[in-house]
């Protein structure tokens, strides 16, 4: 018999799909990170009603939180790419699965993601957006491979910097699992 999808062994060491997972960073960071990085999002856009637009599905969570970090007006619309499936590594390939509905013509543009690894995604989404022409477009990110970035980005809020290894939680899964974990965790093959 296949294991269970998610297994607690302890407050800080879980399974995903029958892989090692360890508390990476725990959800007191989390919040902590996600109210300054909203309290700057807030100066910087005082009066300019920004836009987030959420990369469905990763993001949604830290997404929901930092608009509520957020204490100037603000705006959100959703968008959706290609996932890796359930697989650890990014495939490269990057399709729109869900378009934005709104129309973001001369407004402030805050693309929200829960991490960048290699780039292409937001590549992909800068490239795409631009040709919409927003009045300004950055990049506020959750996560951030850095040694996995292949290609040169401007990432204007950046949650934290992490290792190159699989993480899931607050949002993130493996292959549709874990992304109710207050927490997230890093793979741990120690
Ligand atoms: P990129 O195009 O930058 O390689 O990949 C971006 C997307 O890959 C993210 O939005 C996320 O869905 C997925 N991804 C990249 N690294 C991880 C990871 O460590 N864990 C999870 N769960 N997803 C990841």
């Amino acid at each position: 018999m296949s294991p269970p999808a998610l297994e607690h062994h302890s407050d800080d060491h879980i399974s995903v799909r029958g892989e090692p997972f360890r508390v990476y960073i725990d959800r007191d960071r989390l919040a902590r990170r996600v109210e300054a990085l909203g309290e700057q999002i807030s100066q910087d856009y005082e009066g300019l009603r920004p836009i987030l637009i959420g990369v469905l599905n990763g993001a949604y969570i830290f997404l929901a939180d930092l608009m509520r970090a957020i204490r100037i007006d603000c705006e959100v619309d959703f968008m959706k790419l290609s996932s890796y499936g359930a697989e650890q590594i990014s495939s490269g390939t990057v399709r729109s699965l869900k378009e934005i509905d709104a129309d973001i013509e001369g407004r402030h543009v805050i693309i929200v993601e829960d991490i960048v690894d290699t780039g292409l995604s937001m590549q992909y989404i800068l490239d795409a957006l631009s040709h919409e022409q927003p009045a300004s477009m950055q990049v506020a990110t959750m996560l951030h491979k850095a040694a996995a970035t292949k290609v040169d980005l401007e990432l204007r809020y950046v949650g934290f910097e992490i290792d190159n290894l699989f993480v899931v939680g607050y949002g993130l899964d493996y292959g549709q699992v874990g992304r109710n974990l207050k927490d997230i965790f890093i793979l741990d093959r120690e």
